[in-house]
């Protein structure tokens, strides 16, 4: 069962509408399906679309953000829950402690440290939750090219570029995705030592 999942997305205001309607359509569809999100509880870019879809379908959205933000005034005020940490890290490992699932849209350094991250541990065993990215108008296709050069050149193990997340255009194929996820045990972590 879905409870809570992760959504990852960009701290950036003024980048195409195209993908602050997927952050909004995002949250909706969350919210529609009785999921509470959590996020990084920022006021602006993605996040900020992302946090409206879900109020607009009266759904709950939760942010994670460590004190320093806070500080600066960085929080959205329109969040159902505020969590505070004390550091970026613990923000991370909360977050993933948290949540049933990760979900990445477009954004900058931010939101692909904390997708690989999520990979990285989940290639490590360290969890096995389901990853999907949300490659609103081909905005991932760079990255998913040098996961690809990692397999080719033998940097990537193929079953962590295939099976560890999976790849969808829209919102709608998010849940979908989520539900048909590869299952990933900690076999999978014996995997990571044979490359
Ligand atoms: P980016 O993808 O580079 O825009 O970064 C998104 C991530 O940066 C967020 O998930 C946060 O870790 C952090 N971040 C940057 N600015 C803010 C902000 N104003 N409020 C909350 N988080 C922020």
């Amino acid at each position: 069962m879905l409870r809570r999942i992760a959504v990852y997305c960009s701290a950036s205001d003024g980048v195409p509408e195209v993908y602050n309607h997927a952050a909004y359509r995002m949250g909706q569809l969350l919210a529609e399906a009785g999921i509470e999100v959590i996020y990084g509880d920022g006021g602006i870019g993605l996040m900020k679309h992302l946090a409206e879809g879900v109020l607009a379908e009266g759904g709950r959205i939760t942010g994670v953000i460590p004190r320093f933000m806070v500080e600066q005034g960085w929080n959205n005020p329109r969040s159902t829950r505020t969590i505070v940490t004390g550091s970026m890290h613990e923000r991370k490992a909360a977050i993933t402690e948290m949540v049933d699932a990760m979900v990445a849209l477009p954004g900058g350094v931010g939101t692909m440290e904390e997708l690989f991250e999520c990979l990285t541990w989940k290639q490590l065993g360290l969890h096995g939750k389901p990853v999907v990215i949300v490659n609103t108008a081909g905005y991932f296709n760079p990255v998913l090219t040098a996961l690809d050069k990692m397999v080719s050149e033998r940097f990537m193990q193929p079953v962590h570029r295939n099976a560890m997340f999976a790849v969808v255009t829209e919102p709608e194929e998010v849940l979908p995705a989520i539900r048909q996820a590869a299952e990933w045990n900690e076999d999978k972590r014996k995997l990571a030592r044979t490359v």
